[in-house]
């Protein structure tokens, strides 16, 4: 906490870590003697910039973009942008730590990284977003590559920023090369990445329900958020027969007892991808209740899977998901739930799928984008579905190995970050002290 004043949000996961590893660590004295805890808690690099961007009224505004580099012991640096006015370098830590730790899971060779700026989307123009993301790029292209950084999209960038990232970059370097994953299909992106995430959290919540010999069939399943994991995680749900009965955004929540079925997920597809507009709307065209500035977590279901944004989910949250009966919780953002709501869920046996397991299949897909961009083809839609469906089984499996308590309940949590830690930090052993 010296080394890293205030940064409340990155001391927060490194303890969680830390501590799922503590008891393994015990049986492993090389990794203390390598100092490994020291080096994997400190990135390896971070880059600060200056973004100056002009607005369509000429004025000229400031922001301040990152990249934290922060390990790349098993393979480029790899991790998402994200433009929001909340980012900040403790954000950006935390969500660079989790990632290597995610990727490790994935089976795939990526290092962990994040980056971003604290620019807020909402409404500035294409062109205001267009000249930001030129910027943006113009110092970042010189230490990203397709073998050294890689980056992808996150809240607040999707398939236009990276669209205007990617063109900054090639005209920056003069090469095409898969620098940047989230591409549009039709120049580089991979069949899927817009669904992989969602997808994949819902077929991490199967395979947890296969374990006790269950389906989703039936199940009622909240959701919030409405952005794209939210989005695809609902249209996989309802796929396997679950009913999901909400989707929210920052300003409130809509609740529809009788489920948000494909036809009326579409209106939201549309509402949200090309209106940009409010979820509230959603609740006005189906008559349904619309829970100003509230979330899901009060309303009674078998599966609640937060997609929104970190620490969206407290202790009396949680408490009030266990007390309705919700006995699965599955992370599709990044840590949606608080140490506090963990620890409430794990008491009370609630199968919880962390976020770096359960979402992993978003930067897994990125994965299969960078090599399908090496290998200048294009996966059809099927192959690219069934290879996401095995990294999400693989990632279970491995959170079953280390997570198994010996009662018949799996601590995901614990099994999620031995399984990612020992990983990358055997790579770092056998690199030697770097
Ligand atoms: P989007 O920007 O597409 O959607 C985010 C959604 O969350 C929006 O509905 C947004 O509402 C809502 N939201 C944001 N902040 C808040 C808040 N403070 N309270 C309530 N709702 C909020 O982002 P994604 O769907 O891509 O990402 C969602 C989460 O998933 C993030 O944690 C991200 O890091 C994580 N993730 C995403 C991956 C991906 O592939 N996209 C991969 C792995 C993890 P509003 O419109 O009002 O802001």
């Amino acid at each position: 906490k010296t080394k890293n004043p205030g940064e409340n949000e990155f001391h927060e996961v490194v303890h969680e870590v830390l501590e799922s590893v503590w008891d393994m660590l015990q049986d492993h004295p090389t990794y203390f003697r390598a100092n490994i805890l020291d080096r994997i808690t400190e990135p390896e690099r971070i880059i600060m910039f200056r973004v100056p961007w002009t607005d369509d009224e000429g004025e000229v505004h400031v922001n301040r973009g990152y990249r934290v580099e922060f390990n790349s012991a098993i393979g480029p640096y790899k991790g998402g942008l994200r433009f929001h006015p909340s980012v900040n370098l403790d954000i950006l830590k935390f969500l660079a730590f989790e990632q290597i730790f995610k990727n490790s899971l994935t089976t795939m060779p990526m290092g962990g990284a994040k980056g971003g700026a604290n620019f807020d989307p909402k409404g500035k123009s294409d062109s205001e977003i267009m000249r930001f993301c030129q910027s943006f790029m113009t110092e970042l292209y010189r230490h990203i590559g397709h073998n050294t950084d890689v980056p992808a999209g996150d809240i607040g960038v999707g398939k236009r920023e990276i669209g205007y990232l990617f063109g900054q970059y090639k005209r920056l370097q003069n090469e095409y090369t898969g620098v940047l994953t989230g591409k549009a299909l039709e120049w580089g992106g991979s069949k899927l990445r817009p669904e992989a995430t969602g997808y994949g959290t819902v077929y991490f919540v199967r395979e947890m329900f296969a374990l006790r010999n269950e389906t989703l069939e039936g199940k009622t399943v909240t959701i919030s958020g409405s952005g794209n994991v939210a989005q695809y995680a609902a249209e996989k749900a309802i796929q396997l027969g679950a009913k999901v009965i909400s989707l929210s955004d920052s300003d409130g929540t809509v609740h529809d007892p009788d489920g948000i079925d494909e036809e009326k997920l579409k209106y939201v597809m549309h509402l949200k991808n090309v209106e940009r507009g409010r979820i509230r709307e959603y609740a006005r065209k189906y008559d349904v209740r619309y829970i100003e500035n509230g979330t899901p977590w009060n309303l009674s279901c078998d599966v609640a899977l937060p997609c929104a944004t970190q620490n969206e989910i407290n202790a009396d949250d949680a408490a009030a998901l266990v007390k309705n009966g919700c006995g699965c919780v599955a992370e599709g953002a990044n840590k949606p739930a608080q140490r506090e709501a963990i620890r409430i869920f794990l008491e009370n046996e609630v199968l919880f799928g962390p976020g770096k397991a359960a979402n992993a299949g978003g930067v897994a897909v990125s994965g299969l984008e960078m090599t399908q961009n090496e290998m200048r083809i294009q996966w059809l839609r099927k192959e690219v579905d069934s290879k996401l469906e095995d990294i999400m089984k693989e990632i279970h499996s491995s959170c079953v190995a280390y997570g198994d308590t010996g009662n018949g309940y799996i601590n995901y949590p614990q099994g999620a970050n031995i399984a990612g830690f020992i990983k990358v930090a055997d790579a770092m052993l056998h690199q030697g002290v770097v």
